[in-house]
Formats: structure tokens, C-alpha cells, sequence
């Protein structure tokens, strides 16, 4: 029963009318039987200051942030956790006592749902495909869960030389990827390759590990690295595990507990139909 003590919450995010956050955010408060309401807002990248400001005087509690704002964000919170300091982007904002506490989940998402699944990180040979906002909060994870070697590889190489030196991991040319194969345990897509239909591997495969795991970001859709995983009969996961976790953990900082992941992954099977 939403009432005058109702409290509140949000994503931002331009566009945001395709976000799943809502409904999995509202129904873990009807879960834990929490008076709160979690809606959706879409100010363009010049109002976002504002939007803020507004959330601020109106009593908001918390608010998640989606593309495009994660990184201009930073520069309105007061205070700035040190994981998100190093992924250089914040998706999760509390409100206490007027001051705002941002914070990145996106890495913890990714290393809680590997470790739901019993992949441990430790000592592993892993891969990264892509070297945008998604790569950085799955750099940080591997170098934080000791991972052996990571490599990086990316459609433009000077994207992956930076982050490679942020993160000290290794570059590999992405074209030639495939050669790294059979020393890999873990591969992870994280660039946006099979968003479109007609993306194709960017590299070949010959040999891999017949113990590799394959791990794509993108939950929606068939990728060239789930036909990959397919062909291969790897074990494969997709980001919907990661989506789920990393809302989780922003439900955690706002309401101190940890909400219930099955119903969540109930939902969103329902939502992607
Ligand atoms: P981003 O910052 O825009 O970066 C996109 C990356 O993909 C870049 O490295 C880009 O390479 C690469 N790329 C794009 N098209 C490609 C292609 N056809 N072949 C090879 N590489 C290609 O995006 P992002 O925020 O990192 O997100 C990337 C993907 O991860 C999106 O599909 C997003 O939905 C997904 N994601 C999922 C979760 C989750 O919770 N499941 C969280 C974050 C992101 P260039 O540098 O050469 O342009």
C-alpha cells in the first residue's frame, strides 16, 4: 500500500522505457515487504544536473544510473566508492542525510554471479572481448577476484592499450584472439558484437579448452560467442545473471538486504518473452 511515507527510488537513464529494473526493483520490495516504489525517469544528458538536484529536494533514497549518464554523474555526488572511482562510472546512487554516495555494482554483479555458478576466478587464464563501460567493470572484477592472466582485446586497439595500463592486464590483438584459446578458462564478451544480426566472430577458433567457459554480457539475444559455446558444447552464461546481481547488491546498499535472486530471475524470463 503506497502511502505518504512511501519511499522512493529510480533509474535514469536515456532512453529507459526498455529497462527491466523497475519491475524486478518493485517486486523485491513487495517481496521483503518494504513501503517503497522504484520508477523510471529519462532526462536528456543536459537536464541530468538537474534531474538530480530535483531527485535530491524531493526526498529520493536511492537511484540507479544507465547509459547515458554513468559517467557524468560522477561529478554530482559527493562522495564516490573506490571500485567506481576505478571503473570511472557510477550506476548506483544512495541519498543519506542530503549527502549522495555513488557507487558501481556492475563489477560485483559479474563476480557474484560467477561465483552462484561455482566459477572461481582464482588462478584463471581469462579473455575480454570489447573495451567500453562493461569491459572496465569486468576488469576490475577479475584483478580483484585473482585471476592469473588477463587479456584484453578489442575491435580498436587503443581503447584496450588504456585500459590494459588502468587495470594492468594484458592487450591481444583481436583479430588473432583465437590463438589464446587453448590456454583460456574464461572467455567474456563485453563489447556489443552480436547486438546486430549480421555480427560475426572477430576472430577465428581452432583449438580451445574443452573446460572453457564462455560468459556474454549481452542476455537477450543468440550471440557468435553463445554459437560459439554451442558448437563447442562449452558451458556458456549470458548477462542476465550479472543484470540481476548487480541490482541486487544496489538493493543492498539501500534497504541493508539482500533480496531474493530466483524471483528476479522468474521475472525476467517473463520480460524478455
Ligand atoms: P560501450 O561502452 O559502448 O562499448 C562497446 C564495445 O563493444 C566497444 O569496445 C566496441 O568496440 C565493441 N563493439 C561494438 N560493436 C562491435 C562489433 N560488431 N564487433 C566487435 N566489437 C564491437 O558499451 P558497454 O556499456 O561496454 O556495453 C557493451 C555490451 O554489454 C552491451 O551489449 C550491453 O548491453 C552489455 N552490458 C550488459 C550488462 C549486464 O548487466 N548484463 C552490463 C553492462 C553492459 P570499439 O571500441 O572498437 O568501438
Amino acid at each position: 500500500m503506497l502511502n505518504a511515507e512511501t519511499k522512493l527510488f529510480a533509474i535514469l537513464g536515456y532512453p529507459v522505457k526498455h529497462s527491466f529494473s523497475p519491475q524486478m526493483q518493485n517486486k523485491w520490495f513487495e517481496k521483503e515487504k518494504l513501503n517503497c516504489i522504484y520508477l523510471a525517469f529519462e532526462p536528456s544528458p543536459e537536464y541530468l544536473e538537474r534531474a538530480i538536484e530535483s531527485l535530491k529536494i524531493l526526498g529520493f533514497q536511492g537511484v540507479n544510473v544507465t547509459i547515458p549518464h554513468k559517467v557524468e554523474v560522477m561529478k554530482y555526488v559527493d562522495f564516490i566508492d573506490e571500485a567506481a572511482e576505478k571503473i570511472g562510472s557510477v550506476n548506483t546512487i544512495a541519498f543519506k542525510n542530503g549527502k549522495l554516495y555513488g557507487y558501481n555494482t556492475d563489477h560485483l554483479g559479474f563476480s557474484q554471479d560467477l561465483a552462484a555458478k561455482k566459477v572461481n576466478l582464482k588462478n584463471k587464464n581469462v579473455l575480454v572481448i570489447g573495451a567500453g563501460g562493461g569491459a572496465r567493470a569486468i576488469a576490475h572484477a577479475l584483478v580483484s577476484s585473482g585471476a592469473k592472466d588477463v587479456y584484453i582485446a578489442n575491435r580498436t586497439l587503443e581503447k584496450a592499450e588504456k585500459l590494459a595500463s588502468i587495470f594492468k592486464i594484458k592487450v591481444f590483438d583481436i583479430s588473432r584472439a583465437g590463438e589464446l584459446l587453448p590456454e583460456i578458462d574464461l572467455l567474456v564478451n563485453t563489447s556489443a558484437c552480436g547486438m546486430k544480426k549480421t555480427d560475426i566472430l572477430p576472430f577465428k577458433v581452432d583449438k580451445v579448452k574443452s573446460s572453457l567457459v564462455v560468459y556474454d554480457l549481452i542476455y537477450n539475444k543468440m550471440t557468435p560467442f553463445t554459437r560459439l559455446a554451442g558448437d563447442k558444447g562449452l558451458k556458456i552464461f549470458t548477462g542476465d545473471g550479472m543484470l540481476i546481481q548487480q541490482g541486487a547488491c544496489g538493493f543492498k546498499i539501500w534497504t541493508g538486504k539482500y533480496p531474493d535472486i530466483e524471483v528476479a530471475e522468474k521475472l525476467l524470463k517473463k520480460f524478455i518473452g
